[in-house]
């Protein structure tokens, strides 16, 4: 079986230093179940290739699974497609060929581990329980362009259809890690073979590789009961386990706990200042549909509700724990219904496209996205500006250059230690200029909290209107 990835990052043969593997030699290892080769079909510095070949003694498979088949067909255990498609073998194979460029360590290209560069995967010989419309429900959200043709049973017996396997191409501009990481999850899911047994430690496995990007993912359920091979118990212990853990890029700050941000920021109290300047543009725009997106535990919320003209407003967070302090700051379970009908909460990450967040004014996203990977940016820009594209979107992030105003803030370190950046103000600009430009808005920044003449205001704000 065979997987390659190709870039045309310049210089692609840069590749190399991500996988660890020298693009001008071949590379083998044995493992269980036969042997992994490393090739590169073509490394130049326009691009590079690098193909994966699972070589699968069918015996050494039989001796490994030994125990979970032996109710099987006796000859299906030795013949079989394992050696030919691209199934929960090659993850097996990638962790330990790109074991370390999965963890996202490069000694000599550092930087280059976190930058999002263009990559394309082809997967040949893909099984896919569920076609090319699942193949496409899994990897879009994740920011890929997905290719998945069907390959027939027979090109000679067209009237015989197809098979169960797609020639499947994905694309996008994202981190080798990130890359290496959605295979690894998700080629089991598209199989979903059902052969062997799995342990409570697959919990762990997926935690540890998808805790980041799976619990905003709208195919969780699917993903995680797939590659917990359908067992039930597994299943909702492993759901359950995400949706607490919001661990490390889901960005839940855990606010109860959270006292930096609050004591850093605190006597100049800017939590609420942000909410009044927020409310303002609110009003003025007469927006009376509005999104709270990384509501948190739901003040702006609150407010919202107190505002006689706005006829709805939805919180979202990624975060359970903070959508039920959410619910109840707002008294949501005694509120009377039509109070009750004009609000709603709903679990969900902002990097994910969302029907349920089309047709809205206004969108406020209040100290969030400095919580997201900054390679998950271009998926927030994507999902709020191209595909649910509010009249007005509200953006704001702490001003990197007032920190060493805060004398409780040692030098360098960021207001929250779940922050992935705090930028300048011309960082801030940048981006959202850029933005704007891409997605036909205008912008106007903006400072909440008084401003120091060097340093500008603790809190800068931009107001995207279209
Ligand atoms: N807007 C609120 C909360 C800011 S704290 C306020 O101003 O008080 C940041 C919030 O963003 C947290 O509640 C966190 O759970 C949420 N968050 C982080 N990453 C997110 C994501 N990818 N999608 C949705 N919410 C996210």
């Amino acid at each position: 079986m065979l997987l390659s990835i190709t870039t045309r990052y310049r210089p692609a043969t840069d590749l190399g230093y991500l996988v660890h593997k020298n693009p001008s030699s071949h590379y083998t290892t044995e493992i269980a179940f036969g042997h992994v080769h490393v090739v590169y079909p073509e490394a130049s510095e326009e691009c590079c290739t690098v193909s994966v070949l699972v070589d699968v003694d069918p015996i050494s498979l039989v001796r490994t699974h030994r125990g979970a088949m032996v109710n099987e067909f006796a000859l299906s255990q030795y013949v079989n497609d394992r050696p030919y498609a691209t199934s929960s073998l090659m993850s097996v194979a990638l962790s330990k060929v790109f074991g370390t460029a999965m963890a996202g360590r490069s000694k000599e290209r550092p930087n280059l581990v976190d930058t999002p560069i263009p990559l394309e995967v082809s997967l040949p010989v893909t099984p896919c329980r569920g076609g090319a419309r699942l193949v496409r429900r899994i990897f879009e959200p994740l920011g890929y362009l997905v290719g998945a043709d069907a390959i027939p049973l027979d090109p000679r017996f067209p009237d015989w259809g197809d098979s169960r396997y797609m020639d499947v191409t994905l694309s996008a501009e994202v981190t080798l890690k990130s890359l290496l990481t959605h295979l690894y999850v998700l080629l089991p899911v598209l199989d979903d073979d059902k052969h062997y047994w799995v342990g409570s430690e697959e919990i762990e496995k997926l935690i540890h590789r998808a805790g980041d990007w799976l619990v905003g993912h709208p195919e969780r359920e699917l993903i995680t009961r797939r590659y917990l091979r359908h067992d039930r118990q597994l299943t909702s212990e492993a759901l359950s386990r995400l949706m607490e853990d919001d661990t490390a890029d889901s960005g839940a700050p855990e606010p109860c706990q959270s006292v930096d941000e609050a004591s850093i920021e605190g006597p100049i109290n800017l939590k609420q200042q942000r909410i009044d300047a927020v409310l303002e543009i609110i009003r003025a725009n007469g927006a009376r549909r509005i999104l709270d997106l990384g509501c948190g535990e739901g003040r702006l919320l609150a407010e919202l509700l107190r505002e006689p003209g706005i006829e709805q407003v939805v919180g979202l967070d990624v975060s359970h724990r903070v959508l039920e302090q959410a619910a109840k700051r707002l008294y949501l379970d005694t509120m009377a219904p039509r109070q009750r009908s004009r609000v709603e909460l709903l679990q969900g990450s902002i990097t994910y496209r969302d029907s349920r967040l089309v047709g809205f004014d206004a969108a406020a996203v209040i100290e969030v996205i400095e919580h997201l990977d900054r390679s998950r940016l271009d998926a927030f820009e994507r999902m709020i500006f191209a595909y649910a594209r509010p009249s007005t979107v509200i953006i704001t992030t702490p001003n990197s250059e007032y920190n060493v105003r805060f004398l409780n803030l040692p030098a360098g370190e960021f207001r929250h230690r779940d922050h992935r950046f705090e930028w300048t103000r011309s960082e801030f600009a940048d981006w959202c200029q850029q933005v704007a430009h891409r997605r036909d808005y205008s912008v106007t920044m903006s400072g909440i909290g008084s401003g120091d003449p060097e340093f500008g205001s603790p809190t800068q704000m931009a107001v995207f209107t279209r």
